[in-house]
């Protein structure tokens, strides 16, 4: 007979990671299972540019150290939004590092292990067990090949994109959890990181280049990675016509302009996959917590995960501490998860979708010009947007610097009224599940109205 656990995290990403450690030092049984080698984990395509914020929060939480030297490359600064236009219209503070993604990712594994967390590695999670209409435990494939059932009160599901065990589940359990993953989900990208002949003068800066032959959310991505280093990518949905276009191709098209071949010596290259939508809305079901890019918690404008990711497997094992002590891993019990992640971040990211989207409406032409006025500024896109209300005045103000082309403006207040919108939904989050369709109907109905 196996071992039963009290908590099995699936994952050792920052979501798995987290819960992990927070699970283990308040006494619960906890396995943290990965499919890859221990000494692979960690290694992610990914953009590297993380929140300081965030991070140093959670790691104060879980008495763990933020990122340090030897993980840290560079201080980030700045976001800024640019395009073809010389001058930097929309720069936003965004304090925070560039990491070695994997070493940074390895010291908070070995963080998991000095506490005692059992960690499995190339275990593979095959699906869910479902019993009585609850998560009881996972069907697993070990390092040997073997399939084996492991069981434990509570899986807390941080499987990163493909959500192993939230896809697993059959369609009759849980309606008010989403199982599926659909292609305009999430962004296929191709990721570099590169090292320039010369100083690329961005220092501080993680730059999103507008470019028009981009498919949505149509950027490049440069962060500097240190003087002369780089990371830089591109990634789109790969849906409608977009769907046989390649990433690659049109990433290396994008940086012959910025970047051409010879300039620069490729360190890294490779392909990924982020979430690109607002988060899950619940993500919690008997016996089982989704959290992390399983639960779509990367933000949808820059692709920031990491910190999203780290903050809602605290939760997510806080949440499921509570529920395992009360003997009650119901919908019910685990609600407070979802009230917590809106609150903490998907409010923002809830937001941040609608701008991707009238981003893309736009187009990069319409957005220069709307810049070059000043119809829109970089108040338009923090949260001041939402707290603030716009006098006539100053709306008669955006419609003249529009002029002649007013059906932009249309865009510009209507992305604006929908956000508010999306904002005040989020602060009545449903206070129990009893009420959430009709909630997530009203939500859902927002983004139909812009796409
Ligand atoms: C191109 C790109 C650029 C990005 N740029 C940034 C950025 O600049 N800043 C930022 O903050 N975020 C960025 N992100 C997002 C960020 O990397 C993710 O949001 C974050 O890693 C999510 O953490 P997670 O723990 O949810 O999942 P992951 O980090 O994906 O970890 C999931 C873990 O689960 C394991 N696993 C998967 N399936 C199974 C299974 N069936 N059984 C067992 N184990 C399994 C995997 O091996 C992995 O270790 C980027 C992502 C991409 C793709």
């Amino acid at each position: 007979m196996s071992e039963t656990y009290d908590g099995i995290v699936v994952g050792a990403g920052p979501a798995g990671i987290s819960s992990a450690i927070y699970c283990q030092q308040n006494g619960l049984n906890t396995l943290l299972l990965d499919s890859k080698p221990k000494t692979e984990i960690g290694d992610k395509v990914c953009g590297e540019a993380i929140s300081k914020k965030t991070v140093h929060r959670v790691s104060e939480k879980l008495n763990i150290k933020p990122p340090t030297e030897g993980e840290i490359n560079t201080n980030v600064e700045q976001l800024v939004l640019r395009t073809s236009l010389p001058v930097d219209h929309i720069s936003l503070p965004a304090i925070g590092y560039m990491v070695d993604r994997y070493i940074y990712g390895q010291r908070l594994l070995s963080d998991a292990a000095e506490i005692g967390v059992k960690i499995q590695d190339n275990t593979k999670v095959v699906s869910a067990i479902v019993e009585d209409n609850s998560v009881k435990g996972l069907k697993i494939r070990n390092k040997h090949g073997k399939n084996e059932n492991l069981y434990c009160s509570i899986v807390i599901d941080c499987s990163g994109i493909l959500a192993a065990v939230r896809t697993s589940l059959p369609d009759d359990f849980e309606p008010l959890l989403n199982k599926e993953l659909t292609k305009a989900d999430y962004a296929s990208c191709y990721r570099e990181i590169i090292e320039l002949e010369e100083d690329h003068n961005l220092d501080g800066k993680i730059v999103l280049q507008y470019e028009g032959d981009i498919p949505k959310p149509g950027y490049i991505w440069f962060f500097s990675d240190g003087k002369k280093k780089l990371n830089c990518g591109t990634g789109f949905i790969k849906t409608g016509k977009n769907k046989e276009k390649s990433v690659k191709t049109i990433y290396f098209k994008a940086m012959e302009k910025y970047y051409p071949k010879g300039t620069y010596k490729t360190l890294d290259g490779r392909g990924g996959t982020v979430p690109i939508r607002p988060p899950l809305w619940n993500a919690v079901a008997p016996g089982l917590i989704v959290a992390g890019d399983a639960a779509f918690h990367a933000d949808p404008l820059t692709a920031e995960g990491h910190g999203p990711a780290l903050l809602a497997g605290y939760y997510a094992a806080k949440i499921s501490l509570k529920a395992i002590r009360n003997n009650n891993v119901s919908t019910e019990s685990l609600w407070e998860y979802n009230k917590l992640i809106v609150k903490n971040f998907g409010n923002e990211h809830a937001r941040y979708r609608i701008l991707t989207i009238a981003l893309d409406r736009l187009g990069v032409k319409n957005l220069e010009f709307l810049l070059k006025r000043k119809v829109i500024k970089k108040s338009d896109l923090t949260s001041e947007l939402v707290t603030r209300k716009e006098s006539i005045l100053s709306l008669l103000g955006r419609a003249i610097r529009c002029f002649p082309r007013l059906h932009l403006i249309l865009i510009v207040k209507k992305a604006m009224s929908l956000s508010k919108k999306v904002d005040i939904l989020c602060e009545s989050y449903p206070e129990s599940p009893h009420i959430f369709s009709e909630w997530k109907d009203k939500i859902e109905k927002i983004y139909r109205k812009l796409e």
